[in-house]
C-alpha cells in the first residue's frame, strides 16, 4: 500500500470534503488531489523516476502535501529541507541525500535559497519563483497542468527521508517506507485515546521537516480528516483557529504550551470546547504546566515519545495516566508512558542483553514503524538496526508497570572514576535552584576522574551564582561524585529549533585535541 492510495480514496469518494484550511482557505481533497496530480506530471517531465530523491525547501503549507502524495504517485521520495540550518548544513544534506531535483514554492524562504545557490556549486536542478532557479515555480505548474504521467504500480518501499535534529553529530537521513506510515497510523489507531476519522479536525504547526509536522499532517489526511495547516507555529494564530475551526486534535510540545499560556491573553473567555486532546512530546511537563492547561483547555492530554527513526510516536502517557498521575502518583508524569498498541520497548545493557524492571540501560524499540536504514549510511544503519529492533541511543529504566522513564542520551551519560552519572539528575536539582532560569549538564575531561561534570547554566535578572554556592546547594540534594565542582554562567543555552539543548556544543571547546569515548 502506497500513502497516496488513501489520499485518493478520499479524494475519490469525497472530492468536496476539505482537507486542509490554510490561512483561512478551506481546500477540498479534490482540490489538493488535482494540485497533486499537477505536481506530479512536473515531476515526471524532470525526468524523475522511481528511487529518486526530490527535495523540498518551504514552510508548512497545501503544496508540501500535494508534493509528498505527488512523490508517492511516482514511487520518488521526498526530502523536506530544514529551512533553519545554515546554507551550508542544506548543502551536505542535499549532497548526502544525492537530490535530483529542488522545489522552492515558498517565496519567503527565497533569500535562503539564492545564499545556498551562491555557496553551493553543486546544487542540483532547482524549481522556485526566483530568477536564478532553473524554471519558474509558475511556469513550471503551468507547463505541468493537465499533462500526464505514469503512476508506478509497485514503487520502491522508501517514501520519505527526513534528517534527524542533528542534536548529537551529522544529522542523518532515516529513510521511511510507506509501509511505516501506514504502522504508524495503525499503531496510533488502536491504542490512541483519540482516533482520527473523517470528522476529524487537526491542527498542525511543528514543521515539515520533523516528523513531528509530517507525521501528524499524514495521520489526520490518511484518515480522511482535516488539517488545518499553520505555516509556522504562532500561540495567538494558534488559540484563534482551535476556536474558530472547532479543533479536536492537536500536537505541540511543552515549550509551546507554556508560550500559549503565558502570551496570549483572557484564555480562560475562549472557547475550546470541541478540543478533545492535546498531545505532546519531545519532552515531559511539569505539574504546574499540565494543571494550568487542563483548567483552560479542559482536554485530554497524552505524552508521547518516538524518534524520526520510530516514525515518530510509538511510546504515550494516556489522558488515563495523566489522571491518575493527578490523584495520586504524581511522579508518573516523569514517564513518557508504555509501548502503544504492536510496539515493543526493552532496556538493555552495553551488549544488548535485556535488563530487569528497575535498572537503567538502553531502550531497543520494535516496531512496524522501525526505519528502513539510514541513507547511504551502512555503518550507522548497522549500528542503529539490529534484528528489527533499532537502539535509541536513549537511556531510561522501566518501572514494575512497564512505564517508562527517561534518563539521558547514552551520548550525554557521564563516566566519572568509573559512575555512570546521568545528567539529568543533576539538571532537576539545579533548575529549582532560585536563580537559575536555565541549566544543562555535560562531562568534560578530568585528570584524576576521566570525565567530570560541568554545569552550563543561564541565571534569571539580576541574579547571581558562585561556584561555592552551587556545590553548596547540591551538597544534601546529590552523592559527592555528581556535584559539579565547575560552573559556567552563560547568556542563553544553546538549542536546535526543536528547542533541544545541543549539549556537543558545550562540550566541544572542553574536549578539543582529546577524544572522548562515548
Ligand atoms: P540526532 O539523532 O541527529 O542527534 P535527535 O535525536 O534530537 O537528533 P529526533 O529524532 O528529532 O532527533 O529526536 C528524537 C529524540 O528526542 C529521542 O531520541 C529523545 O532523546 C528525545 N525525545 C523524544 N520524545 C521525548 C519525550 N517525550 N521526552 C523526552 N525526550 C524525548
Ligand atoms: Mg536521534
Amino acid at each position: 500500500m502506497q500513502v497516496h492510495e488513501l489520499f485518493d480514496y478520499h479524494a475519490t469518494q469525497r472530492p468536496d470534503d476539505c482537507c486542509l484550511i490554510f490561512n483561512g482557505e478551506k481546500l477540498s481533497y479534490g482540490t489538493v488531489g488535482d494540485m497533486a496530480r499537477t505536481i506530479a506530471a512536473g515531476l515526471a517531465a524532470e525526468g524523475v523516476q522511481a528511487g529518486h530523491r526530490v527535495a523540498i525547501l518551504c514552510q508548512n503549507c497545501p503544496e508540501y502535501l500535494a508534493f509528498l502524495m505527488a512523490c508517492s504517485q511516482l514511487g520518488a521520495v521526498a526530502v523536506p529541507l530544514n529551512y533553519r540550518l545554515a546554507p551550508a548544513e542544506i548543502a551536505y544534506v542535499l549532497a548526502d541525500a544525492q537530490v535530483h531535483l529542488l522545489l522552492n514554492p515558498d517565496t519567503e524562504l527565497e533569500p535562503l535559497l539564492l545564499s545556498l545557490l551562491d555557496s553551493d556549486d553543486e546544487a542540483p536542478r532547482c524549481i522556485a519563483h526566483t530568477e536564478r532557479a532553473a524554471l519558474s515555480w509558475d511556469e513550471w505548474l503551468s507547463n505541468a497542468s493537465g499533462k500526464s504521467f505514469t503512476a508506478v504500480d509497485q514503487g520502491p518501499e522508501a517514501f520519505l527521508q527526513l534528517y534527524t535534529s542533528g542534536t548529537t553529530g551529522h544529522p542523518k537521513g532515516v529513510v521511511l517506507s510507506h509501509a511505516n506510515l501506514v504502522s504508524l497510523f495503525t499503531i496510533s489507531t488502536v491504542s490512541a485515546p483519540h482516533k482520527a476519522g473523517a470528522d476529524t479536525v487537526d491542527l498542525v504547526s511543528a514543521p515539515n521537516f520533523h516528523i513531528g509536522g509530517s507525521g501528524t499532517l499524514l495521520l489526520p489526511i490518511m484518515a480522511g480528516g482535516s488539517v488545518v495547516l499553520h505555516k509556522t507555529f504562532d500561540p495567538f494564530a494558534l488559540v484563534n483557529d482551535v476556536e474558530q475551526y472547532k479543533v479536536d486534535h492537536m500536537f505541540i510540545v511543552p515549550a509551546m504550551i507554556l508560550a500559549v499560556i503565558s502570551m496570549v491573553p483572557d484564555l480562560d473567555k475562549r472557547d475550546f470546547s470541541h478540543l478533545k486532546q492535546i498531545m505532546y512530546g519531545a519532552s515531559p511537563i511539569t505539574t504546574d504546566l499540565l494543571e494550568q492547561a487542563l483548567k483552560i483547555f479542559q482536554c485530554d492530554f497524552a505524552q508521547v515519545y518516538g524518534m524520526t527513526e520510530t516514525t515518530g510516536s510509538i511510546v504515550m502517557l494516556t489522558p488515563a495516566d495523566h489522571q491518575r498521575a493527578l490523584k495520586d502518583k504524581p511522579e508518573l508524569l516523569q514517564s513518557c508512558g508504555r509501548p502503544q498498541a504492536g510496539v515493543a520497548v526493552k532496556i538493555c545493557d552495553p551488549d544488548g542483553k535485556e535488563l530487569p524492571a528497575g535498572e537503567t540501560g538502553e531502550l531497543w524499540i520494535r516496531s512496524g514503524s522501525n526505519m528502513l536504514e539510514y541513507y547511504n549510511n551502512e555503518g550507522a544503519t548497522a549500528e542503529t538496526l539490529i534484528n528489527g529492533w533499532i537502539r535509541t541511543g536513549d537511556s531510561g529504566v522501566k518501572d514494575e508497570e512497564g512505564f517508562l522513564y527517561l534518563r539521558d542520551r547514552i551520548k550525554d551519560m557521564i563516566v566519572s572514576g568509573g559512575e555512570n552519572i546521568y545528567p539529568i539528575e543533576i539538571e532537576n536539582v539545579l533548575s529549582r535552584h532560585p536563580a537559575i532560569a536555565d541549566v544543562a549538564v555535560v562531562g568534560i575531561p578530568n585528570e584524576k576522574y576521566g570525565e567530570a561534570p560541568l554545569a552550563c547554566v543561564a541565571l534569571k535578572p539580576e541574579q547571581s551564582l558562585s561556584e561555592d554556592e552551587m556545590i553548596d546547594y547540591c551538597r544534601d540534594k546529590l552523592a559527592g561524585y555528581k556535584i559539579p565542582r565547575q560552573l559556567q554562567i552563560m547568556e542563553a543555552l544553546p538549542r536546535n529549533p526543536s528547542g533541544k539543548i545541543l549539549k556537543k556544543e558545550l562540550r566541544a571547546p572542553h574536549w578539543e585535541g582529546k577524544e572522548r569515548n562515548i
